[in-house]
Formats: C-alpha cells, structure tokens, sequence
C-alpha cells in the first residue's frame, strides 16, 4: 500500500544527529520550530519529540525544496531528505545536542500546513492555563510538557514491573458500581435499563480489592482511575490515578515497607535517584505535635518546640493566662530571622492568626540579648533557657504562640512553611516520611458524630480496643499516610477482616445494621464465607509524578486535565446532552430559577 508518504520513511529522530553522522543521508520529518531567511539561504528548526535539528535549504543548489522551504511556517509538519554536514566554523551551537551539524536538504514535502498556533511552542514564556488547555494537543507538544509524560509512563512501567516480580497480579475492577467508603461524593451514572436507578463511579476499588482478598487473589494492585466529585484544588481533580495495592496475611509492617521498596524502585528506575529506606516514622500525634500537621515537610527542620514549662512564672500576662486555662505555650526558631522589621513579623502574625492563632510573640535575639515587648516581662533566665532549648543562636528570632496546645502547633505549622520559603530553607530532594497511628475516628465539623477518618473498615490498634466504646476519640487506627515533601501521597490500613469486630465499630459510628447490610450487604456477606487478614495501600499517581516533577499542580502531569471548576477547556465536558438521552436514561432536568 503506498501511502502520501510514497518512499519517504524516517531514518533518525531529529535529537539524534551527532558529527559522526557528517555525511550520511537522511529522511527527517517533524514539526517546523521556526524559519529564517538568511543570506540567501533558508533555516528551518525542525523539530520532533525527540529534540530539534537544523536543515539548511539553498535556493541555487536545490530549488525545488527552497521553493517548497519558503512557503512553509511555524508547526507545519514537513518531511526533508538530506546530508549531514557539519555547521561552518563559528556556527555552531552548543545549546543544542545536534548543534554542531545541520541537515543540507535535496527534497522537502509539506506533510501538513498548520495555522499560527495560539502561543510559541517553546517551554517558558508566561501563557494563560485556560489558553493552554484548550489548545492542550499544542501544549503538550511543548518540550518539559513531553518530558512529563514520559515521567509518568517511565514510573508507572517501573511500578508495574516491580510489583509483578514481587508476585502482585493487575485485576481490572469495574467502575459502574454502588457506593464506596472513601467518604466523598460520587458521581451518579443514571441506568438507562433500570428507570431511577443509578451506578456510581468508583472513589476507589475499595470494597472490589477486599473482595479480591476474600477471593485468595493474596496479592493485588491496580493503576486505576478513581472519582470523586469534590471541590477541586490544586492538588485535586476529579478523576484521578491511584496505585492501588492489597496484601493478605500481613500486617502494617510488611504493607510499609513494601510501598517504600515500590516508591525507591521506581524513583531510581525513572529518574536515577537513589532513595534510602526505610522511610522515617512519626505517629500521627507527633507530627501534629512537631510540625502542626499531617503531612510534615521534613527538607528543613524548624521544628514547633513546646516551652510552657519555661515561661511558667513569668510575668507575660498572656503566657501565664494561656498556661493557667490548660494550654501550652509553644514556638519556632527562625535562623538568621531576627532583623525582621516590624512589618515583617507582622506579615507573620497574620499567617499565623489566619491558621488560628490568637497571636504571634516575636523574641529577636541579637548579640547583646533580645529585643521585643515580651524579652522584657520574660526576664533574663526564662530568656536563657529558651535559647538553650530552642538551640537558637544570635540573629535569630524566636515565634512563639500561646493557647491550645494542638491549635498552637498547626498554627506554627503553617508559619514554619511560610517562614521556610522567605528564608530559603526548601531543600532539593526527596523527604519522604510514614505518618501512621491516626486515629480511628473523628467527630464530623457539623454536628459532633462520629466518623471514620480513612474508612469504616480500617482496623483498630489491638492495644486501644478497650477504649472503642468508652473513649472512641483516643483509639488510634492500623493506619499509614506515606508524605513526599509536604504531600500526601495516600495511604491505607489494616482491613477489620472479622465480622463481629465490623459490627463494633459500625455501632460505634451509629451505622444502624440495616443501613450497612445496604450499603456494604455484599461485602458484609463475603466475609462470612472466610476473610484473611488483609490490608493495602492507595498512592496518589498523579501527586507523586507532580512531585517529583518538581511541579506544583497535578495539572502539569495529567495529559487532559480538567479546570479548577472541573470543565474540560477543549471538549467543552460538561456539556448538555441530547434530549433524547435524557429520555432513554430517564432523566428530567429541574432548571433552578
Ligand atoms: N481506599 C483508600 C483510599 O483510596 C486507600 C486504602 O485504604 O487502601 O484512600
């Protein structure tokens, strides 16, 4: 079959020509970057995923091509015959790996004429996220654009190879399915075949992995796309990847340090990198304690110290008020921070009083002791020992804040981030870090019932079940977050695999028997006919290849992602449908006025 191509077939890829090709023919094809017109000659950047290559045209040598060569413009998709020549002396160019030769055309075809894209396809340059994803096939020709991608694929195909040596299977779950646990809200499918009901798409395959374990499947995974009709952020969209693991007859232990074996696996197979394990631990309460969240950042350390035991007996009325109601008076060091002006503290404070805080008390610390309004009611010794216990040293400045203990360490969390970034202490690399023992159970913000914080079917800690009717709020959780960076890469748990423990702590949660034979019946019922011991994992994909992208926005690793507002800018998703559709799905839309 002779195609529009007749004989013309690529010989190299246009990142690929060196000096040791000077001489050879070539068939090039790609995308025009640019076109010049120099001294009689004509210069086009050619250009293909693989790089760009210079092809020279002259008029008096080959007129035909020159002919073909002027007509074209930028992002025509052209194909050159030509020789490899290397460039004339003092033309070459050592930015670019095929810079020192170019490609003498004898023949050049338009494949296809393009119009004058809406931006340059180069990386940099400042163009509007919207206008990039509506054109996204134009922003994905870009450069750093591809590179994602190949990220992407690269860690994916390096967590796929791992986890089939490690004898894990890939089983495909469905996504037209009832409800799943994960709390948040599902997308509706309306069931054409059964008129007012509906499937959901799967927040993840839960439920289904469980099911995989009742089954004797042992060891399950699945790059799956999971749903969840949330409000989306930066790191959020509302379909998403997950690296979705389950293994019987282990505990928190082996599901851990499997994931880590994974993560180290497939950060050096894709990037090179090699990253120790095992990952460092802190449970739940410590992170909270020592960096006011979840998800601690550990490149730098700046870590929320507790000092109420030195400022008791001081004379800081807000301190000693603070201590006197129950609370605690805690603080961080900021190196080099104590020239700050008088502004920038009050910068500070607003973050610090917008995460909660009541206020910020700086302590400046020079040479000849310290400055600000409280050094002089702390006095001298509870000033020392603050240094000591802080570790600070002159030039720096001590933030501390009063009030709830809890409450007084997220908000020095979210201060420690921002003082981070004004003080460069961002590191590169990869800080990767387990959060495990959360707690079991949470009270909801509305009304104070209790809910699951990961799912109704985490397990408990054996040593705190005494506590689960009496004490709910302390029993902490068989639960673990793996965080890169200050991102929650996901988690998982220890599954309750016994029937009767289920029934505990769906009582616990008031989830009345008839509500959970409805919503979970199938699983409940599984689990009757001999459940192991399971437990597994769900990795954010799409978090972990941002990251370590070094991107800041799911968006930039995601091929076709959708807005902040969830609309797809070029297929215009959401988008009415045909009556008709509406009909056979019955569906009847109440237009709000
Ligand atoms: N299904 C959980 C999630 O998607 C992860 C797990 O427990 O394995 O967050």
């Amino acid at each position: 079959m002779t195609g529009e191509l007749g004989d013309w077939r690529r010989t190299h890829t246009n990142g690929a020509l060196r000096l040791s090709d000077v001489g050879r023919e070539v068939t090039l094809m790609g995308w025009v970057q640019s076109r010049r017109d120099l001294g009689g000659l004509i210069f086009i950047d050619l250009r293909d995923r693989d790089g760009i290559v210079q092809v020279v045209c002259s008029p008096q040598e080959v007129p035909a091509a020159a002919r073909a060569a002027e007509a074209v413009r930028s992002e025509y998709v052209i194909a050159v015959q030509g020789v490899v020549a290397a460039r004339p002396a003092g033309t070459e160019n050592p930015r670019l790996p095929t810079g020192q030769i170019e490609v003498r055309a004898r023949a050049l075809r338009v494949l296809a004429a393009a119009e004058t894209p809406p931006f340059p396809i180069v990386d940099g340059g400042d163009v509007d996220e919207a206008v990039r994803l509506r054109y996204r096939y134009l922003d994905l020709r870009r450069p750093s654009m591809y590179r994602h991608l190949v990220l992407r694929h690269r860690l994916a195909a390096a967590i796929r190879n791992f986890l089939a040596a490690e004898g894990f299977i890939e089983v495909e779950t469905p996504m037209l399915i009832k409800s799943t646990p994960e709390g948040a809200r599902d997308f509706l499918v309306p069931s054409r075949l059964h008129p007012g009901k509906f499937y959901v798409l799967p927040q993840s395959p839960q439920l289904f992995k469980q099911l995989l374990m009742v089954a004797g499947i042992e060891r399950y995974f699945q790059i799956v796309r999971c749903f969840r009709d949330e409000d989306l952020r930066a790191d959020r969209q509302p379909e998403f990847t997950q690296v979705d693991i389950e293994m019987s007859f282990v505990g928190a232990d082996e599901v851990i340090a499997l994931s880590e074996r994974m993560v180290a696996h497939a950060v050096r197979e894709a990037l090179g990198h090699h990253v120790p394990t095992p990952f460092p631990r802190l449970t739940y309460a410590e992170a909270m304690d020592r960096y006011g969240t979840d998800k601690p950042d550990l490149r730098f350390g700046m870590e929320v110290v507790d000092c109420s035991d030195l400022v008791r007996g001081t004379e800081f009325r807000v301190f000693a008020q603070a201590l006197a109601s129950g609370g605690a008076v805690r603080g961080l060091c900021a190196p080099g921070a104590g020239g700050y002006s008088r502004r920038e503290v009050a910068e500070l404070e607003a973050v610090a009083r917008a995460a909660g805080a009541g206020g910020l008390v700086p302590v400046h610390l020079d040479l000849e002791g310290s400055r600000g309004p409280a050094s002089r009611f702390l006095g001298p010794p509870a000033l020392a020992a603050l240094r000591e216990r802080f570790g600070a040293r002159p030039g720096d400045l001590l933030l501390l804040v009063a009030g709830a203990p809890r409450e007084a360490s997220v908000a020095l969390g979210r201060l420690r981030l921002e003082l981070a970034r004004r003080l460069g202490l961002v590191g590169s690399g990869w800080a990767f870090t387990w959060v495990v023992e959360f707690p079991l159970l949470e009270p909801a913000p509305e009304d104070g019932r209790l809910s699951a914080v990961h799912h109704p079917f985490t397990a408990p800690m054996e040593e705190d079940l005494p506590l689960l009717e009496a004490e709910p709020l302390r029993v902490r959780a068989q639960a673990y977050d793996l965080v890169l960076n200050g991102v929650e890469l996901g988690g998982g748990s220890i599954r309750i695999h016994r029937r009767e423990m289920q029934s505990r702590l769906f009582a616990v949660l008031g989830i009345a028997p008839d509500v959970a034979r409805d919503r979970f019946g199938f699983l409940l019922d599984a689990f009757q006919y001999g459940a192991p011991p399971h437990g597994g994992i769900a990795l954010g994909f799409d978090r972990m290849v941002m990251v370590l992208a070094g991107q800041e926005s799911i968006r930039e690793v995601i091929a076709f992602p959708k807005t902040q507002s969830a609309t797809d800018l070029m297929t215009g998703a959401p988008s009415p449908v045909d009556p008709r559709a509406l009909e056979e799905a019955h569906i009847q839309i109440r237009r709000s006025s």
